[in-house]
């Protein structure tokens, strides 16, 4: 079989021949109770890089011991891209949401082989699902390996933006000693009402991990958490997002983008925050539109925007987010730590010795599957499209 792995470069500096840590913790489960992903072997050491061009995710051994044919790069965008030359025959794609490999109807058109589509990752809106449900062609994720990897960033990134903290690293870069500067948008985050969009793997898990610092917390949901954890957190759920983002003064969105989810934040929902409300945005880049985002924190209708996530990916040179003012933004890394690494590089060795040896794919880590959402699919998903404009991704290369 031809499997098509596409993944980001190694570091400009090569390589890494040494890390900055022996090892990682060893964990035995999720907190749910869900194992961790469980190939009958794996051929790297927990900790390496994975996810870059070199590592492979670790799969080139196991995969030249089946005789398959593996093709890794990073060349994705555009119709001359090495990705979309090698779609043509692929029986497998695999890539990270990190540096995704949009697989558009167009491209799932040429695909004529093509029966899986895994992310290793959490995060499937970079397949145009309806498609593949028209196509037949299985979509699978490894549910929960960066759910709390994420949820750590979260916590960082709202602290981040409440205390003004890049602005203040940047005086002492600057050699300044500006105290002024740096607090005169600097607060707490005690007291202040926080709210999750979905309260999933990550949504529950920042909630959880907010609780310690005295907030109030909300959340909104399409499957409402039991009385018992809504109890224990002192949660207020509420049933729209609208009547949520009233309250708060911090928003973390944690849904998956699906049609129903695409520009969720535009500028009518963002008028209706309360003026000065930060918003964290790890799910997708595209929930937001990125335009009315860019106006409501020149405006100081948002006090502050952060998030991984952008739309395309990678993000154009001339995207809005890279110029505006009081933002927090990265890379799309916070679910591609070396920790997080190590465990979806086994998830997808499971799912493909599953799929080699005709053996079902755990349901957890299924969104598409016999031509209809399947498993999580079901659960976080509704069928569409999201993948519009993915083709713009190419500009980043101009
Ligand atoms: P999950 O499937 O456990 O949770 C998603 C939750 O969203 C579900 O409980 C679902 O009911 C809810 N939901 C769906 N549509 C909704 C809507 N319209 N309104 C309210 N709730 C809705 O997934 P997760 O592990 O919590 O991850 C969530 C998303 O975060 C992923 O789909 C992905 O887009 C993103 N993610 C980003 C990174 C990163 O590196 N930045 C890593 C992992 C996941």
């Amino acid at each position: 079989m031809k499997i098509v792995l596409v993944l980001y470069d190694d570091p400009v500096t090569g390589y890494p021949k040494t890390y900055a840590r022996d090892t990682i913790p060893k964990l035995e489960v999720y907190p749910d109770g869900q194992k961790l992903p469980n190939p009958k072997r794996i051929d790297f050491k927990p900790g390496e890089l994975l996810g870059s061009v070199s590592g492979a995710l670790g799969l080139k051994k196991f995969l030249k011991e089946l005789e398959h044919t593996l093709i890794v790069t990073s060349d994705k965008d555009g119709p001359d891209s090495v990705f979309e030359k090698e779609l043509v025959d692929a029986d497998v794609v695999i890539s990270q949401p990190f540096w995704p490999a949009y697989l558009t109807k167009e491209r799932l058109a040429k695909a004529k082989n093509l029966k899986l589509a895994i992310t290793a990752g959490i995060g499937s809106d970079h397949v145009d699902l309806q498609a593949a449900i028209a196509k037949g062609i299985t979509v699978a994720e490894v549910t929960f390996c960066n759910s709390i990897s994420v949820a750590e960033y979260i916590v960082l990134m709202i602290l981040s933006l409440v205390k003004d903290y890049i602005p203040s690293y940047n005086w002492v870069v600057k050699k300044g000693w500006n105290i002024a500067d740096c607090v005169q948008r600097s607060y707490d985050l005690e007291g202040m009402d926080v709210g999750s969009v979905a309260a999933g793997h990550i949504g529950l898990a920042v909630l959880r991990r907010l609780k310690p610092f005295g907030v109030k917390l909300h959340y909104t949901e399409r499957h409402r958490l039991s009385e018992k954890v809504e109890k224990e957190l002192g949660l207020t759920y509420h049933e729209n997002l609208e009547s949520m983002v009233r309250v708060c003064d911090v928003i973390t969105i944690n849904c998956p983008l699906h049609a129903e989810t695409e520009h969720l934040f535009n500028d009518r929902l963002i008028s209706q925050m309360k003026r000065g409300s930060y918003i964290v945005n790890t799910a997708r880049g595209k929930i937001c539109d990125a335009e009315a985002i860019a106006r409501a924190l020149k405006s100081g209708q948002l006090a502050g925007y952060a998030g991984d996530v952008w739309f395309p990916q990678p993000a154009p040179k001339d995207h809005p987010w890279r110029e505006m003012p009081h933002d927090g933004m990265t890379p799309h890394v916070s679910g591609t730590s070396l920790s997080a690494q190590a465990r979806y590089a086994a998830g997808v060795r499971e799912i493909l010795e599953c799929f080699f040896e005709k053996k079902p794919i755990r349901t957890e880590y299924l969104i598409v599957d016999q031509g209809k959402l399947a498993g999580i699919g079901v659960h976080s998903y509704v069928a569409g499209d999201t993948t519009g404009g993915s083709e713009r991704a190419i500009q980043f290369k101009k």
